[in-house]
């Protein structure tokens, strides 16, 4: 199995071109979390040799800026068709080191490739103004241009796709890259180097570093020659990098934490709303962004509701990503299965009752029941908290603008769920939700051809859509005179 991904595990870091160690030779292991056996190691990589990717993408820079906006269009389709006729060793990679099913794996690699035949179509969007002018002998006109050279962070819930929403733009718009994956996932990160080899992409374009986070980031943040940072991660590492990149006035973009709530009326359709509640919770085993954090049913259709979603839970199948027919893979790392533990003590002392789950799963390692909680109250800690592990807390209400306002009782703001039969209510409670995202009879709502991203503490910026290449683009306003006219 590991054969087949070998091709694009790389143990080395991109840097101009070249794949190289770091300059201390020191390594970083990279662990399977299905078993915790060694997978390889990859460069442990600081601010010397991020410098030097720095100075690559600047050199870059200075050539791909000057490419046609069809020449751009041209290499993310050839990126496109790279990552689909290696979708498999893609996602075997995927799984090895970052647990989720090979169905998952499959689908995030495709939608890694999906993200980035958008951005190919965009590419050739990018427009100016015209703008009537005030003056009889001058014209005024407004372009876009490339930010520049642009560094990105990504973490380890989707290090593939999530990397795809980012170089995929900046290649779009003709800016460079410096790429720092997450050090638990780093093998989908630095694919995305041989991928752009193998695609043709010009050297220095997209360069990947691995190592400390903290020596890495804070070069990415204080060098002047970076001109955006774009992170996905969590909201307190969010915040450093936005006060850091403060000092040179870089653009960001933030994908950061979520709280995302699931509201259940009495007048919605239960099986759907089970189903939609099933993928909003479980995928990645609950390990993304989006997924629901807390349950609010109302008290007409609570009890059905629970039933149902504790049995289809009780359903899902666990055990190694690399399995046939494996629905939920392990968590991350021990840290993770003990932070879920902590959410389920604090739940049944405050007097929430564990319905199916609860507990390590039977294989071991970072392996966790699918859990359901009913009697959630405020009180508990995943009111404000994010769980990001198999925990679905379910909170009873009476009223609809009581849901509403447990809803938005969060610093967060980015996906949100509701299922309603009744359409004067959709619009009502849609425009009450004070997220950047919402799913009306849907649990699973990511596309690339819609904006991506949060308000309030859930970040700044959007990913997808027309608007995911702003970011990458300055506009320029030229005022051009003495026409004589
Ligand atoms: P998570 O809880 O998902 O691991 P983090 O925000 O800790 O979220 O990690 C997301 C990404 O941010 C990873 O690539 C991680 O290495 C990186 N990171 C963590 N700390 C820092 C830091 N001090 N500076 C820059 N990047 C960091």
């Amino acid at each position: 199995m590991l054969q087949k991904a070998n091709a694009f595990m790389k143990q080395a870091n991109l840097i101009d071109g070249a794949w190289v160690d770091a300059d201390s030779g020191a390594t970083i292991d990279v662990i399977n979390p299905a078993n915790g056996q060694k997978l390889g190691t990859v460069p442990k990589s600081g601010k010397a040799e991020t410098a030097r990717a720095i100075d690559a993408a600047h050199k870059a820079f200075q050539t791909f800026r000057k490419t046609t906006a069809n020449e751009r269009s041209k290499m993310l389709r050839k990126l496109h068709d790279v990552i689909m006729d290696n979708q498999l060793a893609l996602a075997e990679l995927l799984t090895l080191e970052q647990g989720k099913s090979m169905a998952e794996s499959k689908g995030e690699i495709a939608f890694s490739a999906a993200y980035v035949l958008w951005f190919a179509e965009e590419a050739r969007r990018t427009y100016g103004d015209v703008v009537p002018s005030p003056w009889a002998d001058r014209r005024v006109i407004v372009t876009r241009e490339p930010v520049g050279p642009i560094a990105a962070i990504t973490p380890w819930n989707f290090p593939s796709s999530m990397l795809a929403r980012k170089i995929g733009p900046a290649i779009a718009a003709g800016c460079t890259s410096v790429v720092k994956p997450a050090s638990q996932t780093p093998y989908s990160g630095l694919a995305w180097g041989a991928l752009a080899e193998e695609a043709g992409i010009p050297k220095g374009v997209i360069n990947v570093v691995t190592g400390s986070a903290s020596e890495i980031g804070d070069e990415l943040c204080y060098n002047p020659l970076i001109k955006k940072i774009t992170f996905t991660g969590s909201t307190e590492v969010g915040k450093m990098l936005m006060e850091k990149a403060a000092k040179t006035v870089k653009k960001v973009s933030m994908e950061l934490g979520g709280n995302a709530p699931f509201l259940v009326f009495d007048d919605a359709d239960i099986d759907r709303a089970v189903e939609g509640a099933i993928a909003a919770k479980y995928r990645n085993s609950g390990q993304t962004c989006v997924c629901t954090n807390r349950f609010f049913v109302q008290a007409g259709v609570h009890d059905e509701f629970v039933e149902k979603l504790a049995k289809a839970s009780n359903n899902l199948k666990v055990g190694p990503g690399t399995e046939d027919g494996v629905q939920q893979g392990p968590l991350i790392d021990e840290k993770a299965v003990e932070k879920v533990e902590e959410f389920i003590a604090d739940a049944t002392a405050n007097g929430g009752k564990v319905v199916t789950g609860g507990h390590r799963h039977a294989l071991g390692g970072s392996f966790f029941e699918p859990t359901v909680i009913s009697g959630a109250t405020p009180k508990m800690k995943f009111m404000k908290e994010e769980i990001f592990g198999p925990l679905a807390p379910v909170f009873r209400f009476e009223k609809e603008e009581e849901a509403v306002a447990l809803a938005n009782d969060t610093e967060f703001g980015l996906a949100c769920y509701f299922y309603t039969s009744d359409l004067g209510r959709a619009f009502r409670v849609m425009e009450g939700l004070k997220y950047g995202m919402v799913g009306v009879n849907e649990g699973i709502i990511t596309t690339p051809e819609a904006p991506f991203g949060g308000v309030k503490e859930s970040g700044l910026g959007r990913e997808g859509g027309h608007q995911g290449i702003e970011d990458y683009l300055d506009t320029k306003y030229v005022c051009i005179g003495g026409l004589g006219l």
